[in-house]
């Protein structure tokens, strides 16, 4: 079982205003808390990415970043800094081909090369592309809901609240597990807040609800997990309540 993380590109997000932070008055400031998380303009910096997992005889993608695309400052909302991918099409040959690609929603800074119909990429071609059932997608993306397996050991976890379809993954291999948790985590910073979710949740009810589940599962020995927005840090396993870096593969 192999995990590999595949970078696409990144982009800043106002701290305040992805968190919704002005509606938490006694929020800490993230540039006195932990201005290693931002960079010199004050924005989080967030990695954009896909993970291609291999086991003894599959090969699925998850996500499929932002595509050759780079998005302005605000030019699509006030929480959104520049906005930058394209390179993951030089890990195209890493890519090869895949049994599928299933996506953990359907937003641009993950569906981002699925949607421009992979140029580029010659072995996705005529690969079924799996999205969680409620997900705004186009018609042909094959639906999968909680508990469906996409290959051996590799199951659908419904994490809804960042958009009504989001799905996480659960990979059991011999040592343990892996838990691809998507946008269920932008921020290391929400393992100590978890009631904080992005500006963009449709649900934030269900959001929060998504996240205290997944770092439950999280808290589990023996379970790594893969959150690509980390920048730097897209794998990590948490103990008590923080995250530990843990390289891939
Ligand atoms: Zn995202």
């Amino acid at each position: 079982m192999r995990a590999t993380y595949l970078p696409d590109g990144h982009v800043g997000l106002h701290p305040r205003r992805w968190f919704s932070l002005d509606d938490r008055p006694d929020a800490p400031d993230l540039a006195c808390t932990r201005p290693d998380l931002l960079d010199a303009d004050g924005l989080l910096v967030a990695s954009i990415g896909a993970l291609l997992l291999e086991g003894p005889d599959w090969r699925v993608l998850v996500d499929a970043g932002l595509g050759p695309v780079h998005v302005p400052a605000d030019a699509t909302h006030a929480s959104i800094g520049a906005m930058v991918g394209g390179g993951l099409v030089e890990h195209a040959g890493v890519v090869g081909t895949v049994d599928a690609v299933v996506l953990t929603h359907a937003h641009d800074d993950h569906a981002g090369w699925a949607l421009r119909g992979w140029p580029g990429f010659a072995g996705l071609d005529g690969v079924p592309h799996l999205v969680g059932a409620g997900e705004r997608a186009p018609a042909g993306w094959r639906r999968v809901g909680e508990g469906d397996e996409v290959v051996p050991g590799v199951r659908v976890l419904a994490t809804p609240g960042h958009t009504a379809g989001h799905v996480s993954l659960e990979v059991t291999h011999a040592q343990g597990r892996i838990l691809v948790v998507g946008d269920v985590l932008h921020s290391v910073v929400q393992l100590e807040h978890p009631e904080w979710g992005s500006c963009f949740d449709v649900d934030p009810i269900a959001s929060e609800r998504s996240r205290r589940r997944v770092l439950d599962a999280l808290s589990v020995p023996g379970t790594t997990a893969v959150a690509t927005h980390l920048a730097d840090v897209p794998f990590g396993v948490v103990r008590d309540g923080r995250w530990e870096p843990v390289g891939d593969d």
